[in-house]
């Protein structure tokens, strides 16, 4: 049972083979037996997680339908749980239990999906290899020895371990999507604005966004449709009608414009994951579609403009946590100064550091034109680089990582070179655009992910190519062995 995709339990639950009740106790015990090896789970939702599943056997008894009605998923442990811990992935937040639910969580709850519980992530979302975690690192379902990405890899660790089928998950800088790479998954950031931030503890705010990480691009479709929509809470969310994302999947790829940027190519792309972006590219052309190849030259950009942008909403984010409000305080502070100095010093752990006081840096009144401005600026003209390519390409196809998945701790004295390791994901949330990767290939043993990029609020394109994509290829189905 635990091999069944979203959409499959949905059929599954419609036509009574199972109850949402049985197939959760299957999952709670997939997750006892094989997540010890993995690590993808922070809390357990056990008791809530029956509760739900019951609820939702009514519910469907009672003559209601829906996709996502008893069907099982985790949440990312950023986002905020009602009475339920929500760490971020740090000690500041070890013993914080939310006082509400995040708008993604009431939502989905209120669709019918049942909590197992709270995927593990690095802390408060920075790094692309879920090293950085205060309750340790997550491993690679493909190689126990190598990350699984980040920073949402518990949620990809478990999805690809089929201990669940889907999980939610949020992308600042590449963080579904990377994740999904490296474990084989697909995985959707939407449009910044078209999901809820509200109850999403914030990294950097004007590029957080919540999505879907799935095995296919069927079932991301499905999540989406739970989690997309305009909220009054969020002053970001966007007022904008919510398609029916199943309902586009099977359009013709007939003539769709892929666009290929010859900048992508450079020299840090392993040559095997090209030759495999390539090959995704001939099977798209298969289907219908032609290829051309674009420029946007002002990528090379991304990364510093990124690592001033981040860290800077970070620094000013994370303020709230000095010991007084929220999470962690320490023990006998001499002085208020002194609680605010060892309650962020004990409770953030090195790279949370390394990123507020980068940010603070960058912030601050001698430095603000030099860093924060100039990226800011740059910010816009990658913006304009993907706006030019829009008009002439219906979307744009690369490689969502340079490399596979590395070994643990290979990158642990150096963060710039994981910093490098985002290159290809980051410009879509500088420009705030959609981007969906999804698996084409292995190398070495370990799965790689093609990028697709599309414009403002065209998830369902994105979708509708995947899924295409997914029709007449079997990388997708492909299970890591021992799960
Ligand atoms: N790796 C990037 C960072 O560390 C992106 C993380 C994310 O998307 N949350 O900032």
């Amino acid at each position: 049972m635990h091999q069944l995709t979203l959409a499959e339990i949905a059929r599954g639950l419609a036509d009574k083979k199972f109850s949402s009740e049985e197939l959760t106790k299957v999952l709670l015990a997939r997750i006892a037996q094989l997540d010890p090896q993995l690590n993808s789970f922070i809390s357990l939702t056990e008791d809530l997680a029956l509760q739900q599943a019951k609820a939702a056997d009514a519910r469907r008894a009672n003559g209601e339908s829906g996709a996502l009605l008893g069907a099982p998923i985790a949440h990312k442990d950023l986002f905020c749980t009602q009475g339920i811990r929500t760490s971020c992935g740090s000690k500041m937040l070890d013993n914080f239990k939310a006082p509400y639910d995040a708008t993604v969580v009431a939502k989905l709850a209120a669709a019918g999906a049942v909590t197992l519980g709270k995927t593990n992530m690095d802390e408060f979302a920075m790094g692309s290899a879920n090293e950085s975690s205060y309750y340790g690192a997550v491993k690679n379902p493909w190689n126990l020895e190598c990350v699984p990405g980040g920073s949402s890899g518990g949620s990809a660790a478990a999805v690809a371990a089929r201990l669940l089928p889907a999980a939610t998950a949020t992308d600042t800088g590449g963080s579904i999507r990377q994740p999904a790479a490296f474990t084989n998954l697909t995985g959707l950031k939407p449009t910044y604005g078209r999901v809820s931030r509200w109850g999403m503890i914030a990294y950097a705010s004007s590029l957080d966004q919540g999505g879907p990480l799935a095995r296919t691009a069927e079932d991301c479709a499905i999540l989406l449709q739970g989690m997309a929509g305009f909220d009054p809470q969020d002053s970001t969310s966007i007022d904008e009608p919510v398609p029916d994302y199943s309902a586009g999947l099977n359009g013709s790829l007939q003539g769709l414009r892929i666009g290929v940027p010859k900048e992508y190519f450079s020299a840090g792309l392993d040559p095997r994951i090209a030759d495999l972006v390539m090959a995704s590219v001939e099977e798209l052309k298969k289907l219908g579609a032609v290829v051309k190849e674009i420029s946007l030259p002002n990528m090379q950009h991304a990364i510093p403009a990124y690592y001033v942008i981040a860290p800077a909403e970070a620094s000013s984010n994370l303020s709230r946590f000095d010991g007084v409000r929220f999470g962690y305080r320490c023990e006998d502070p001499k002085n208020l100064e002194d609680l605010y100095k060892r309650s962020r010093g004990e409770g953030f752990g090195p790279e949370v550091q390394r990123r507020i006081m980068v940010g603070a840096y960058a912030l601050s009144a001698g430095y603000y034109d030099a860093y924060y401005l100039k990226a800011q600026k740059i910010r816009r003209l990658i913006k304009n680089d993907f706006m030019a390519a829009f008009n002439e390409v219906d979307i744009i196809l690369g490689p969502t990582t340079p490399n596979p998945a590395w070994k643990l701790g290979a990158k642990n004295n150096d963060p710039v070179s994981e910093y490098l390791e985002d290159v290809y994901t980051i410009t879509a949330n500088l420009a705030g655009l959609p981007g969906l990767s999804m698996p084409a290939g292995f190398v070495d043993g370990l799965p790689v992910g093609v990028q697709l990029l599309a414009p403002y609020f065209q998830e369902g394109r994105l979708l509708n190519v995947a899924h295409q994509y997914q029709q007449n290829t079997d990388w997708h189905t492909r299970t890591p062995t021992g799960f």
